[in-house]
């Protein structure tokens, strides 16, 4: 009903002393009245006998008939006169109740007043008193009669009637004032209540308020006891609870942000599901491999987080045999190879499962590489050698005793063997690079300079192949640090490609401009050390058949040759060359093609 503490104490209070104010008031003013009306009697009482024994002289004993008549006039007279003295109204009434004077009516007009309740018993007990309304004065009355006695008989009854008008005022008046007191009390009080069940509660306030904060996360709220009692106490309870609690997240928080520092410095992506399936913990990796967000998955189920029925399976296993349970996954959608491993953390978190997934899309990538490498290399080593040996055969055979013919096939060995030891070369090359191991000297050189000497050394054979070569390069761009002749070998690479893959009638255009955000955008990956504005980018576009969509992520791994038959007369080798060369130089190189139109290759360098 009272939905404040501070109500439950004022309103009962207030309530209270109002109650017990107006019965107090109810109870004084009954008080009153009485006492009023005992008084009011009292001094009928003592007038009506003086009255008696004024009259007694008037009045003849009735032993002895015929003695005194008086006439009625005087008691009339008697009646008046008494009135004006006592300012009640006085009667005088014969033994058989006939009105001899009345000061308030012509007693010729009043019926016979024996059967009045106050004669009545002054009639049995010489007094008599009756409070009641009168037809009279028409208003209520407290009459006090008496009977005169002559000679010990009664000889007419003396009655006097006040109005009790006066005692009722004087009584509202009274109770008027109790009223006022009573309502004034108890809005003292009930200010005094409010006040102190205020001043009770204001801690208790406090205390909720802290609390709602510490909800939220805010433990700093104390709150400062101004009392010394039982809410002072609890206050300080509060206080200590909330120190404790802060303490206590605080340590937790720390554990967990260390937690999840140790499990986002793993390698493998990790997944902590709780007895239901739902997630509690998703690492960094695990939100890479997955492509997910944590706080987004945190609560969901496993099938909802990671949308792979044998991961949810796996979970399963061990869910139900208590044991480690491990399987190779593949996700389709991005193309990853997981070994994925399940462990319950039982004792300490019976139900609890921790899930491990290795990415071993890298180590699948380069065994696939070094499977090809090695298939590759046979098979670049078979050709030439397979036609070494023919020709020696055909030498052995009787070649060797026709001269023009002997030196021809010599002229085909010399030939392969130049393709074989180039091949080896570049080879070994590519092992250096890849290894470090040829120091490159570094200097810095102008773009212009380096694209001159690699036309120059191509120019002619580009002329052969009937295709033109044009150059765009701003003169004023800034020098590159660079090994100029490692670079040149680069360029020259691009450009002998450039013109293998173009048809009659082509053209190449080999550029240099001050790398900008857009070329950024272009390459689709970092630019290793390259930033706008302080890197330059080289491009060598051409006119020709261009690279299938899927052959270009791969054309710059090591034998790759898009187009087998076509590309003959290349090792396969050059791509791979040009990439490790480029990224010795801490640049980045790559390619964009539409297949049928030509294609162009980029690459970077930081600015001196
Ligand atoms: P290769 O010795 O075969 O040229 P590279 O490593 O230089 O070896 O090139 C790898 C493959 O990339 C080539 O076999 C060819 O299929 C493709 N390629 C390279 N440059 C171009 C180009 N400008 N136009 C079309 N295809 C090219």
């Amino acid at each position: 009903m009272f939905r404040t503490i501070q109500q439950r104490i004022a309103i009962p209070y207030l309530l209270l002393i109002l109650v017990s104010m107006l019965g107090l008031g109810l109870y004084l003013s009954r008080q009153a009245r009485q006492s009023y009306l005992a008084n009011l009697q009292a001094s009928l009482a003592v007038q009506a006998s003086l009255i008696g024994d004024a009259i007694t002289p008037h009045l003849a004993p009735p032993a002895q008939p015929g003695a005194l008549q008086p006439p009625a006039a005087d008691f009339q007279s008697l009646a008046e006169r008494w009135a004006a003295i006592t300012n009640a109204r006085v009667t005088i009434i014969s033994t058989s109740g006939i009105v001899l004077g009345d000061s308030a009516r012509d007693p010729g007009e009043m019926e016979n007043h024996l059967n009045r309740p106050e004669i009545q018993q002054a009639q049995r007990s010489g007094t008599g008193t009756a409070l009641r309304f009168s037809t009279t004065t028409a208003m209520n009355t407290l009459y006090h009669a008496i009977a005169v006695k002559v000679n010990g008989e009664t000889a007419a009854y003396v009655r006097l009637g006040a109005p009790l008008e006066r005692i009722e005022q004087d009584v509202s008046a009274l109770q008027r004032a109790l009223v006022s007191v009573a309502l004034l009390a108890s809005l003292l009080a009930g200010l005094a209540a409010l006040w102190i069940a205020a001043s009770t509660t204001q801690p208790l306030r406090q205390l909720t308020e802290a609390a709602r904060r510490m909800a939220t996360g805010d433990f700093q709220g104390r709150i400062n006891p101004t009392t010394s009692d039982e809410i002072a106490d609890l206050a300080r309870a509060f206080n200590h609870l909330s120190a404790r609690l802060a303490a206590r997240i605080q340590e937790l928080e720390s554990e967990r942000s260390k937690l999840s520092a140790v499990l986002d410095e793993m390698s493998d992506g990790v997944v902590i599901v709780d007895p239901q399936g739902r997630v509690v913990i998703l690492n960094a990796i695990a939100e890479q491999i997955f492509n997910v967000e944590a706080a987004a998955v945190m609560g969901n189920t496993l099938a909802e987080a990671l949308r792979h029925h044998q991961i949810v399976e796996l979970w399963q296993q061990t869910l139900s045999s208590g044991e480690l349970h491990s399987q190779p996954l593949e996700l389709s959608a991005n193309r990853l190879y997981l070994q994925a491993a399940a462990l319950p953390m039982a004792p300490e978190n019976p139900g609890y499962v921790i899930l491990f997934f290795q990415n071993l899309t890298r180590t699948r990538y380069l065994e696939t590489v070094r499977r090809d490498f090695i298939s590759n290399l046979s098979h670049e080593l078979r050709t030439p050698l397979a036609s070494l040996k023919a020709l020696t055969e055909t030498l052995q055979e009787g070649a060797l005793d026709d001269p023009p013919a002997a030196r021809r096939f010599l002229q085909r060995i010399e030939t392969e063997v130049d393709a074989l030891s180039q091949m080896v070369n570049e080879l070994l090359e590519l092992a250096r690079i890849e290894s470090g191991k040829i120091p490159l000297k570094m200097r810095p050189v102008s773009p212009l300079e380096i694209i001159l000497a690699a036309v120059d050394r191509l120019r002619l054979q580009a002329e052969r192949a009937g295709l033109e070569v044009k150059v765009n390069c701003p003169p004023d761009l800034p020098q590159i640090l660079a090994d100029p002749l490692r670079l040149e070998q680069v360029l020259g690479n691009l450009l002998h490609n450039a013109i293998k893959f173009t048809p009659a009638g082509g053209q190449i255009i080999l550029s240099a401009s001050l790398l900008d955000t857009s070329s950024l955008n272009a390459a689709n990956a970092p630019l290793g050390g390259c930033e706008p504005n302080a890197a330059v980018l080289f491009t060598v576009e051409d006119t020709g058949v261009g690279i299938h969509p899927d052959d270009l992520p791969r054309i710059f791994e090591r034998f790759y040759k898009a187009d087998r038959a076509r590309s003959s007369g290349g090792t396969g080798l050059g791509l791979a060359i040009a990439r490790h060369t480029i990224e010795a130089h801490s640049g980045r190189i790559w390619a964009q093609s539409v297949e049928g139109q030509g294609s162009t290759f980029y690459f970077c360098i930081p600015v001196a």
